[in-house]
């Protein structure tokens, strides 16, 4: 498929601009260009078909199946997108004076009072653009915490080794050593190498519960004790927060401070890098470190982001949450959990469950037995499944489990989806003992097969470069 500066044709056009209808400026020399931008020239029709054409070309939830685990790929629903369209929303200007927006304001605050009751916060900041910026905020809430009282000496923070990536990055940006500490057997924190790595230096701890592999941590109360015993803080990375939202709340757990990746629990379409947003609670005590934004009064030590963050999610999220209501928020976190348990054991039998228990709101399949008896990969087996126009799962994370595969249908399927699945996990375990061969070289039929993701990570083409004699 060409790229839309190589459809350029010159002197075609399509500008629909309406008429100026204020004084022209002049800008100063010093601000002007001075070629004109290198924009590709097409008609209407031209620019349409090229979307389309990229539109056919991707996978999303509004497509099929897309148990990609930890993503949370739920279907979003249309009222959502209705009304982060509303002109009052989509059309306010970030400059606007506070009198003039009091109806973003009163989003913010209803969506900050609802996400506060749902997780045991008690203050609450949209700032952040992602999680992994969310993660961010909250332990620097951690370390202000911490160096206001003068106790300069914790300067570790406790990472478990099924952690999200982003969790020791995190770490790190904020200028803390990381310290990681092996999981039980069952997946969980080993309490004795936790015990063993507390301590006066300790700044807190960064924990996804239910953790990455799908387990709710049964000893989540003593753990938080333990942290808050030698005076550290807790941190709760929220993303898996689909599993549990309504039912427990991570506050009750006891943990300080918390994010929630509003794109993924809250119903945004995500992926391919945006858009995403993130809120921020933390308990009373923190609350004075928390962003200032143009919206939301805070004391702003720090400013995460410029004014009030991704608001267009906010709104999407506020929207779910009231279509879903007190009953219906709890309601899909069971249904995720039930989806995911009922996918788990239709596939239990051909490829091996990593841990074989009852599971939240996702699983991980662990194929390293299936790749010595058959030299089929996951890697293999997920780009199989593209050929089945279904969306791969997460591969080879966590890193605690070799060959893995990590599934979370959410709740928004079917039963009947979920069948299909299987049955195509099924058909696949067969093939890797029948035709191989078939499996290595897969996909078949989609648009891009097996790129070569070393030569992808290390050289990236990431602009399109003018060839010698081209217009524009
Ligand atoms: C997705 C995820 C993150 C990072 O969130 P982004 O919104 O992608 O930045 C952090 N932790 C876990 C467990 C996640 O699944």
């Amino acid at each position: 498929m060409k790229l839309i500066f190589e459809k350029s044709v010159k002197g075609r056009h399509c500008d629909l601009l309406p008429k100026c209808d204020v004084d022209l400026v002049e800008l100063p020399e010093s601000l002007r260009r001075e070629t004109a931008p290198a924009l590709p020239e097409l008609s209407e029709v031209d620019v349409a078909r090229h979307y389309t054409e990229l539109n056919h070309r991707v996978h999303g939830v509004n497509c099929g199946f897309y148990p990609l685990g930890s993503c949370t790929m739920k279907y979003n629903p249309r009222i959502d997108e209705d009304m982060a369209s509303l002109p009052g929303f989509a059309g306010v200007h970030p400059l606007a004076p506070a009198y003039a927006v009091e109806g973003c304001r009163e989003v913010l605050d209803t969506a900050a009072r609802y996400l506060c009751e749902l997780t045991g916060m008690q203050g609450m900041t949209f700032q952040p653009a992602a999680g992994a910026h969310g993660e961010f905020t909250g332990v620097l809430l951690i370390k202000q915490y911490h160096d206001k009282r003068g106790d300069v000496k914790r300067r570790k923070i406790i990472v478990p080794d099924s952690a999200h990536g982003t969790n020791p990055a995190t770490a790190a940006m904020c200028g803390f050593e990381v310290v990681n500490i092996p999981s039980a057997p069952n997946g969980c924190v080993d309490l004795e190498a936790l015990k063993a790595v507390l301590g006066e230096d300790t700044a807190g701890l960064m924990l996804t519960n239910p953790n990455t592999v799908g387990i709710f941590d049964e000893n989540i109360l003593e753990i938080t004790r333990l942290v808050h015993e030698a005076g550290g803080l807790c941190y709760y990375d929220g993303a898996n927060l689909n599993a549990i939202m309504g039912v427990v709340r991570p506050g009750d757990m006891g943990f300080d401070c918390v994010h929630m990746n509003l794109h993924k629990t809250f119903a945004t379409p995500h992926g391919g890098g945006g858009p995403g947003a993130c809120a921020v609670g933390c308990k009373d005590f923190l609350c004075e470190f928390l962003p200032a934004s143009a919206l939301m009064e805070g004391p702003g030590h720090i400013q995460v982001r410029s004014f009030a963050g991704n608001f267009l999610v906010v709104v999407r999220a506020l929207s779910y949450l009231l279509s879903l209501g007190r009953e219906g928020i709890p309601e899909a976190a069971q249904n995720a959990v039930l989806n995911a348990n009922y996918l788990m054991r239709r596939i239990q039998g051909s490829f091996d469950l990593a841990f074989d228990r009852v599971c939240m709101h996702e699983f991980v399949l662990d194929l390293s037995r299936f790749k010595k008896e058959t030299g089929v990969s996951a890697l293999d087996v997920a780009k199989s499944l593209i050929d089945y126009g279904m969306h791969p799962p997460t591969m080879y994370f966590p890193l605690i489990v070799h060959e893995a595969l990590m599934l979370e249908p959410t709740e928004t399927e079917s039963k009947e989806t979920l069948d299909w699945a299987a049955d195509i996990f099924r058909a696949l375990y067969e093939l890797g003992y029948t035709d191989p061969e078939t499996m290595h070289e897969a996909p078949h039929h989609a648009q891009i097969g097996r790129p070569d993701e070393v030569r992808a990570a290390r050289n990236p083409i990431l602009r399109w470069q003018k060839p010698e004699g081209c217009h524009g």
